[in-house]
């Protein structure tokens, strides 16, 4: 299959990447270039009868592709008329693999075959809850609301007006009046109509907005597009009891999420961009209030002349950044910075803020740290928008356990928990989406008063 251009590099989208090898094959005229073809708006010419066949055609197209599988979501791409719910001028054009510019800012209708991509993988059925973010044009509303059948609930949340204006005439003329459009920031959710058995993000975003996963059901699942290192990965994420389970499917190009959660105002580690060399040790510093984060700062800097001390961004959270060993590091700082500095944790890891990426770092650095005879302990430290939905508590017992047995596994006999005053301390700092894990030993604070 040959496209006779690249989908990269743009922003105007709602497709799925040529890495998938979705047939984007542009429409006859169209000219090779950079991003998907948009048609010149023209006058329609062809009749619903036209339409109605085309629409026939591509949804046996997509399941022989084995894209469209389940016969509801077959049923609901049959019976909506995407002809709806584009502009009138391109209308000719809406059965085509390409994204086709709405009314407002950043808002395009996705490419056809994206819909069952997004609605399979979640498994969405009759009687679900569904919340999706980004209505645009409203034909992925239309579509839940079909599978969803009377017995469930479609909200759907648009950031701009003029976009959900244009999708609020759409679901009304084709008489889709019993969907909740809301007009607002997506990334916050709908907490009135939570939670969701299923949630669909239509929109790239810099990770899963916190408040989505908040409002999901246990048992639920959410998809949506993950901007990683400059690709935008479809995400599938499954909420259990023990916390989020994450797959990736294929890439996709969307339009950039928006808000507080958006492309640009929120951005994982602002101090991951600094550069460096990898070998440099990297302290984090919790202080207990505001005060004696100053006094930290300026014990720091006169301590350590040649050292990076940054502010995190989250209250109190100081990092220190230095060459040489991270241990003797820590412990230099400890001392020399006094017994109101707060917890000094040498970092050896960075992961994702979430239970299965934070477990494994903890268990993989208990394991190596703590000694033949020393006590222990596993402690969480939560700060800012994560994904550790499960509560502190819970999550400090289940990976301390996790700990305790692979400490268990390599000692040869049972290790020594102590949660009052622990020889080693294994911390996770989680600032927002990412959490640095490391140890606190209790011998560095010998000799400070
Ligand atoms: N599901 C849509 C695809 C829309 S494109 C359809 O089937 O047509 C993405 C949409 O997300 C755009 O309409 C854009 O305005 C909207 N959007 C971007 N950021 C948003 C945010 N934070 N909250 C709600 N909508 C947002």
């Amino acid at each position: 299959m040959s496209h006779g251009y690249r989908a990269r590099g743009i922003m105007d989208a709602g497709g799925t990447n040529e890495a998938t090898g979705a047939d984007l094959t542009p429409a006859p005229g169209s000219q090779p270039m950079s991003g998907w073809y948009v048609p010149p708006p023209a006058e329609p010419l062809k009749s619903d009868e036209d339409l109605r066949r085309e629409r026939e055609a591509k949804v046996e197209e997509l399941r022989l592709r084995g894209l469209l599988r389940s016969s509801r979501i077959r049923t609901a791409m049959l019976a909506v008329r995407r002809e709806d719910f584009v502009p009138r001028g391109y209308r000719d054009h809406v059965y085509e693999e390409i994204p086709l510019p709405l009314p407002g800012e950043q808002a395009t209708i996705s490419c056809p075959h994206s819909y069952p991509l997004f609605y399979e993988e979640l498994g969405l059925r009759r009687g679900h809850r569904f919340l999706e973010v980004g209505v645009g044009s409203g034909y992925g509303t239309a579509l839940a609301r079909e599978i969803v059948g009377p017995e469930g609930l479609v909200v759907s949340v648009e950031l701009d007006a003029v976009t959900l204006a244009f999708a609020r005439g759409n679901l009304e003329r084709a008489g889709y009046a019993d969907v909740v459009l809301v007009h607002g920031d997506g990334g916050l959710g709908c907490p009135g109509h939570a939670p969701y058995d299923r949630i669909c993000v239509t929109a790239a975003c810099p990770e899963v907005p916190p408040p989505l996963l908040e409002q999901l059901r246990i048992g639920g699942r959410l998809a949506a597009p993950i901007l990683e290192d400059g690709r935008q990965l479809l995400t599938l994420v499954r909420k259990t009891a023990r916390g989020v389970r994450r797959t990736t499917i294929c890439d996709v190009l969307y339009v950039p999420l928006r808000g507080r959660y958006g492309v640009g105002s929120w951005s994982p580690a602002p101090w991951r961009n600094r550069g460096g060399p990898t070998a440099r040790a990297r302290l984090v510093i919790s202080c207990p209030d505001l005060g004696s984060c100053r006094r930290t700062r300026t014990a720091l800097r006169r301590a350590l002349p040649g050292a990076d001390v940054a502010r995190t961004g989250f209250g109190g959270v100081l990092t220190v950044e230095c060459q040489g060993d991270v241990l003797a590091l820590a412990e230099q700082v400890t001392r020399g910075c006094g017994p109101d500095t707060g917890h000094v944790t040498a970092v050896l890891d960075e992961v994702p803020s979430e239970p299965e990426a934070l477990s494994g770092a903890a268990v993989r650095i208990g394991a190596e740290h703590v000694g033949p005879g020393e006590s222990f302990a596993f402690r969480i430290r939560k700060r800012g928008a994560h994904g550790l939905v499960e509560a502190t508590p819970e999550l400090e017992r289940a990976i301390g356990g996790a700990i305790w047995g692979a400490l268990q596994a390599k000692l040869g006999r049972a290790p020594r928990v102590d949660l009052s005053d622990p020889d080693v301390t294994i911390r996770a700092e989680v600032l927002g989406p990412l959490t640095f894990v490391g140890i606190t030993r209790k011998a560095w604070r010998a000799g400070t008063t």
